[in-house]
């Protein structure tokens, strides 16, 4: 006789793997729970993690690269990963969660919730079968804020200044985040601004985003200008939609300034 399947929940530390946590924890009561750390996450969401274990009442099993992101870029001959390249994802969450699940069979629940439309960078080994309760289930994101006030969690501690979950420096941020990791941790900033280079000899930048470099961006001039844009779209947004709260408002102006489309691993 075949062995069951294992239930397997995708952890980010983002709202939506979450509250999907939250949502499935007593009805899968076998439900393990997995989170890939990059080493390189914002404390908020290490904090958020540590909440949502104690309130699971159970551990959430971290899984940990071989080798971490450092090394990799190493080998990636100093490239940062970019949407384009997104060498990160592949080896420090994904490959890790391969290995970790070997070739048993798998039901991997991710937090894509009814009202999004968005592909994911997830396995694509056959034993592993996604499964999307929210989709099924039409949760949207009224839901998940529902679901994440009546646990007691709330939303993440970063969501005054950043929407989605990921590696401090993860290049699918918009520029007010960038600013808002300035603002709110400078050493984290310095950090990804070390990681920076600009070659002499064969005129090559390698830079988190493509259109400037965080020395650019940080000069208090820019800062000022990114600042103002986004009070406007949110003076804006709030005057056209009132009762929404700020993070909602902020989020969504966010996502109309860049619709890069992140990955369902390190972002949900
Ligand atoms: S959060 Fe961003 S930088 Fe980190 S692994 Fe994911 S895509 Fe890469």
């Amino acid at each position: 006789m075949s062995k069951p399947a294992r239930h397997i929940l995708s952890l980010s530390g983002g709202k939506d793997s979450t509250a999907l946590a939250i949502y499935m924890r007593d009805r899968l009561p076998q439900l393990e729970y997995v989170f890939c750390d990059t080493q390189k996450e914002l404390p908020e969401t290490y904090e958020y993690l540590d909440r949502l274990q104690a309130f699971l009442g159970k551990p959430i099993i971290r899984l940990n690269a071989e080798r971490g992101f450092d090394h990799w870029l190493q080998l990636y001959g100093g490239y940062l990963p970019s949407s384009q390249m997104r060498w990160c994802t592949k080896n420090l969450k994904i490959i890790p969660f391969e290995k970790f699940v070997g070739d048993e069979q798998v039901l991997n629940y991710i937090g894509l919730r009814a009202d999004e439309d968005r592909e994911g960078y997830i396995s694509h080994k056959p034993n592993i079968r996604p499964v999307y309760p929210f989709k099924e289930d039409g949760i949207v994101e009224a839901d998940v804020f529902r679901i994440l006030d009546e646990s007691g969690l709330g939303l993440p501690k970063y969501s005054s200044w950043r929407t989605r979950s990921g590696c401090y420096f993860c290049f699918f941020q918009r520029r007010r985040e960038w600013v808002g990791l300035k603002e709110t941790h400078p050493d984290l900033f310095e950090k990804a601004k070390r990681y920076e280079k600009n070659d002499e000899a064969t005129g090559i930048r390698y830079t988190w985003s493509q259109s400037e470099s965080l020395v650019q961006l940080e000069d208090p001039k820019r800062v000022q200008a990114i600042k103002e844009k986004h009070a406007k779209a949110l003076k804006a947004q709030s005057t056209s939609q009132p009762g929404r709260k700020l993070h909602q408002v902020f989020a969504s102006i966010l996502e109309e300034e860049d619709d890069t489309e992140p990955c369902l691993i390190c972002h949900l």
